[in-house]
């Protein structure tokens, strides 16, 4: 029932609307209002000019005074309020004016006029026996052109309607008051007594057209405001894509689309005041500590507060979020170092155990410089290179950085082609057995041959390459050559021991790694038994689904899973807690000061005992002294790496090594031949 008064009230017009539709409305009643005012002018006009033309030619002066007042007057008044709502309308659509009120008034003057002339004219000529077609039109023009509400219109209709009735009822009650009338005029031919107001069948025709021209003004109302309340959904929903387009979702900060629009257009306009602009790199140090120590909600608050600090601390400037824990700003200010040391300050100031803090990177672009990707990259390049350096937070990019930053930008462009050309190599590091000094296995490392560069260690690229997540790449690469190498010496009837590959924790993400390698596999005939892969500890502090899986899964097909660089993290306990590995590889940290510092060999010792207890192998990375091989065999280190033994090498230099007698193959761990 209430939804059927509701719908009711919705029909009839009486519901509030919103301003959108009320404008919708206005807007699409003054586009009627131009057809409409020049369909007025146009009949006027050629009235006004057929008058005349009937005067001049027949009874110019005598009747002159008679025709004012009986047409011109009229028609002169309709075509000023024509005028006059065309004038409006023109001035409305055309965007000169948006003045509700006045348009409204015009509205309903040209309204009333026109019904009032339908009237006036209607009558008259009913009066002489002719149609009354004038009052019709006018009201079809009024209440079909211009869109009302129902209850507005039926209100229109009705008391014109009635006006009109009871003009042309008058006008027969008054019958010879000015001429013959229609009606009463027949009657009185056919000899009938003359009959007081209109025939039935005029009531009907004229109630006919008051409920169609009724029922065309509900529909029309009802079409308009279906309409005019889509078009205000959709730009309500524009409104909000804008918005959400250019804001940083977390944060409520702009992001980096509408960074880069912006910074392109500041540095575009500034003209000489380029030189006083300057890009800013934030990264808060220990982000992702914080977040594994206190949970996901409270890192995204920190977020969102180092965001409020940044834009408070920049009022005026361009401040976006860049990506994760990354910000940047584009700011004239001279004082970015001061205000990025007291931003390191508040910082710090949070409580907790993990210390935070914040970098920062500044980029001052070169004259006509407008690329703010590129500043971006170079501001972020600057922040890096102060990473974990615990006395700097603020680096400006200089020529220094310069070198460093063009290498980084050589590595990107050219790492297809490098692979593609075979600039990339596998090199070997032979891994030892500490009972008998004979290789057991060999670390694939790679190397970078570049026409330009020279030879390159990985230490040139790898970080790059996983910045840029292009390392899958890279490591796809050198499973493919180690596979190959595998196929020459096996059809070669040459020994080989089993490789160990690095893998990066961004490989699970970028490609299907395991399916990459199992592939590789089939294709060069290669025993599972001889491959081998090392995930570096740091990859995984933060346990993923992943990564658990993949490590799963690889150990489940049959290959032999390392943790690499154990000791060089925070969280190595948790690590060996939550995945399990076939061998240890402990940190060469852990030998670097193996002489000054005493508490090297216990800590060794316990970390052997332990990969003992866990039934895990233990192996030694980075023995170049006869005392370290000694102590780690000593304390039960199964295997050791290093310098002592050998430098990562090309497979060729190594069999000649080995055909030297240098270097020997364990018989146990050989595979192929
Ligand atoms: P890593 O996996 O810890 O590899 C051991 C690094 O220590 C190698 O450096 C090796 O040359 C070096 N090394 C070996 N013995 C000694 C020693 O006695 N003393 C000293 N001071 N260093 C020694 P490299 O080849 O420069 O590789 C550096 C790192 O680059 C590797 O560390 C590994 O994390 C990464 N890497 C190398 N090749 C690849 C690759 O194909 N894929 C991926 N994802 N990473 C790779
Ligand atoms: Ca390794
Ligand atoms: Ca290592």
């Amino acid at each position: 029932m209430v939804r059927f008064l509701r719908m009711c009230r919705r029909c009839l017009g009486f519901q509030k609307r919103s301003a959108y539709v009320d404008n919708y409305f206005f807007k699409a009643n003054m586009i009627a209002g131009i057809y409409m005012s020049v369909l007025i002018i146009i009949l006027e006009l050629w009235m006004i000019i057929r008058t005349t033309h009937k005067i001049a030619v027949e009874d110019l002066y005598s009747q002159l005074g008679y025709y004012f007042s009986n047409y011109y007057i009229y028609y002169i008044v309709l075509l000023t309020t024509g005028v006059g709502m065309l004038t409006f309308s023109l001035l409305f659509v055309t965007g000169r004016t948006n003045n509700k009120f006045i348009g409204n008034m015009i509205k309903w003057t040209f309204a009333f006029v026109s019904i009032v002339f339908g009237i006036m004219v209607s009558v008259n000529d009913y009066s002489h026996g002719e149609q009354i077609l004038t009052f019709l039109t006018m009201e079809l023009f009024i209440i079909c052109l211009l869109v009302w509400r129902p209850w507005v219109g039926f209100l229109i209709l009705t008391i014109s309607y009635l006006i009109y009735l009871y003009g042309l009822g008058d006008l027969v009650g008054g019958i010879n008051d000015i001429v013959p009338v229609n009606v009463a005029y027949k009657a009185v031919i056919e000899g009938n007594e003359a009959v007081a107001g209109i025939t039935t069948a005029t009531k009907i025709n004229l109630f006919t057209m008051w409920l169609s021209s009724m029922l065309f003004c509900i529909s029309n109302y009802n079409k308009t405001l279906v309409q005019a309340e889509k078009d205000e959904n959709l730009e309500k929903m524009n409104r909000h894509l804008s918005q959400i387009s250019v804001r940083d979702d977390l944060t409520g900060i702009h992001n980096m689309l509408y960074f880069r629009q912006e910074s392109d257009n500041f540095l575009r306009h500034s003209g000489s005041d380029n030189k006083n602009f300057i890009f800013l790199f934030f990264d808060i140090e220990n982000f992702k500590s914080y977040n594994e120590t206190y949970g996901f909600h409270k890192g995204n608050e920190l977020l969102v507060t180092t965001a409020n600090m940044i834009v408070d601390a920049f009022k005026g400037s361009l401040v976006s979020r860049y990506s994760d824990d990354h910000f940047v700003v584009l700011t004239d200010s001279k004082d970015s170092e001061e205000i990025a040391a007291k931003l390191s300050e508040e910082i710090r100031k949070i409580e907790g155990e993990v210390k935070l803090d914040i970098k920062c990177g500044a980029y001052k672009p070169a004259d006509g410089e407008y690329d703010p990707s590129l500043a971006c990259d170079r501001a972020r390049f600057a922040c890096n290179s102060i990473k974990k350096h615990f006395d700097c937070n603020y680096r400006l990019y200089d020529h220094a950085l310069e070198d460093k930053f063009t290498l980084k930008q050589y590595i990107l462009n050219n790492i297809d082609e490098a692979i593609q050309k075979d600039y990339i190599k596998v090199y070997y590091q032979p891994v030892v057995s500490t009972e008998n000094s004979c290789i057991v296995g060999l670390e694939a490392l790679a190397r970078w041959h570049d026409p330009n560069y020279g030879l390159m260690p990985p230490g040139q690229f790898i970080e790059t390459l996983e910045e840029y997540r292009q390392i899958h790449k890279l490591d796809k690469c050198i499973i493919r050559q180690v596979c190959r190498d595998y196929r020459n010496a096996a059809d070669k009837n040459l020994p080989f021991v089993p490789v160990s590959l690095n893998f990066s924790r961004l490989d699970f993400e970028l490609c299907d790694i395991v399916q990459f390698l199992d592939e590789m596999v089939a294709e060069y005939s290669v025993p599972k038994a001889f491959l081998d892969i090392e995930i570096t500890e740091s990859a995984l502090v933060d346990r993923q689904d992943l990564l658990t899986n993949a490590i799963i899964r690889l150990r489940s097909t049959g290959y032999k899973v390392w943790l690499d660089d154990f000791g060089s993290g925070y969280s190595s306990l948790n690590v060996l807690k939550d995945y399990q590995f076939d061998v240890l590889k402990i940190d060469m940290k852990f030998l670097s000061g193996f002489t000054e510092n005493q508490k090297t060999r216990p800590i060794l010792k316990n970390i052997v005992g332990l990969t003992k207890q866990l039934e895990m192998v233990s192996l030694s990375e980075g023995v170049e002294t006869k005392e370290q091989f000694e102590f780690l065999r000593s304390i039960g280190c199964n295997r050791a790496q290093g310098y002592l033994f050998s430098r990562p090498v090309p497979i060729e230099e190594l069999r000649t090594r080995i055909a030297d007698g240098e270097l020997t193959m364990d018989k146990e761990y050989m595979i192929g031949a």
